[in-house]
């Protein structure tokens, strides 16, 4: 069984967060990233769009880096 999943946007840290629908602890793309499943509580994750994309997230915006032309008005600076 799984549950519905929910993301928190964290603006302070420019990071997105997601709740683990369980446990309710607050994961990091880190804590998912290879089997989505919650290190707390050993819960299945969601599998979907949104949730792999979190996953990978990080590999994105290191991918991003690399290449300044490909960002989007260096947002997230104000
Ligand atoms: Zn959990």
């Amino acid at each position: 069984m799984t549950g519905k999943t929910v993301f928190y946007n964290n603006e302070e840290l420019s990071t997105r967060r997601l709740r683990c629908w369980k446990c309710q602890e607050l994961l990091t793309p880190a804590d998912i990233e290879t089997y989505l499943v919650c290190p707390y509580c050993n819960a299945q994750l969601e599998r979907c769009a949104d949730t792999e994309d979190f996953a990978i997230e990080p590999l994105v915006q290191q991918w991003i880096s690399r290449y300044p032309a490909m960002q989007p008005d260096n947002r997230g600076r104000a």
